[in-house]
């Protein structure tokens, strides 16, 4: 990859790999959604990303996030996909469509009480630590079932999906192992019928190992430095 090719040759060429990995594993192409991080860009960038035709955004901390969204909210949709503290769960509340970080009961309640406040419904992921990495946020997989039942108490939340995030390696092909496991505890929680409707989505795959969790059957992608670069670039 070529770091110095433009934002639009980088997204075109984003997508053609896209593309091609759905093609080669049985997939509709636009069963994946990219979901541009713009957390290391500017403002300027950002809106770039949007001209450019892509509308889903994701951000990590409201920090970094607040400027964008407050002069861009109108023309995308915003993604939360770092960790969320209960404690700045009403900078994001109402703002983001997408919560791909809930990883715990406490943050759950918190969300569940702004959204009742705001009379919304909040899109949820449920975000796992598949690969078990102590570094890592997420539920064990195991924890999962009596999760998402405590969230049956939450009618504010609607989950959409289950998030994972794959260890860093060297070659990406050993995250594979990671992706299935999401794919395979969506489809063991969508037989124990414990949720409204069954979950759909899975956000999974980075930069690096974005076409491996497309095969595993990702359905949101998360791709910053690949696609949007970082400002220095
Ligand atoms: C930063 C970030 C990404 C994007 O990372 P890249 O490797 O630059 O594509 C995806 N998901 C999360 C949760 C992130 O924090």
């Amino acid at each position: 990859m070529n770091y110095r090719l433009g934002l639009q040759e980088r997204i075109a060429h984003v997508q053609e790999r896209i593309q091609a990995v759905c093609e080669r594993s049985n997939r509709h192409a636009d069963e994946v959604q990219i979901v541009a991080v713009t957390k290391y860009v500017s403002l300027a960038k950002t809106a770039d990303v949007l001209d450019a035709g892509l509308m889903h955004l994701g951000e990590n901390r409201w920090q970094n996030a607040q400027a964008k969204w407050e002069a861009l909210h109108d023309r995308g949709v915003w993604h939360f996909i770092g960790h969320l503290q209960t404690n700045k769960v009403k900078d994001v509340i109402g703002k983001f469509q997408y919560i791909h970080s809930l990883d715990r009961l406490s943050l759950a309640k918190e969300l569940e009480k702004k959204a009742a406040e705001l009379d919304i419904r909040v899109n949820v992921f449920v975000q796992v630590n598949i690969s078990g990495e102590e570094s890592k946020y997420g539920l064990a997989a195991e924890e999962a079932p009596a999760f998402l039942e405590s969230l049956q108490q939450m009618p504010h939340l609607n989950v959409v999906g289950l998030m994972t995030m794959a260890p860093e390696v060297e070659d990406a092909e050993q995250t594979r192992p990671v992706f299935r496991g999401l794919r395979e505890l969506r489809d063991r929680l969508n037989e124990l019928k414990l949720t409204e409707q069954p979950i759909q989505h899975l956000s999974m795959g980075m930069s690096g190992d974005f076409e491996i969790a497309i095969e595993e059957g990702a359905t949101f992608v998360r791709l910053g430095s690949i696609l949007v670069g970082k400002e220095e670039d």
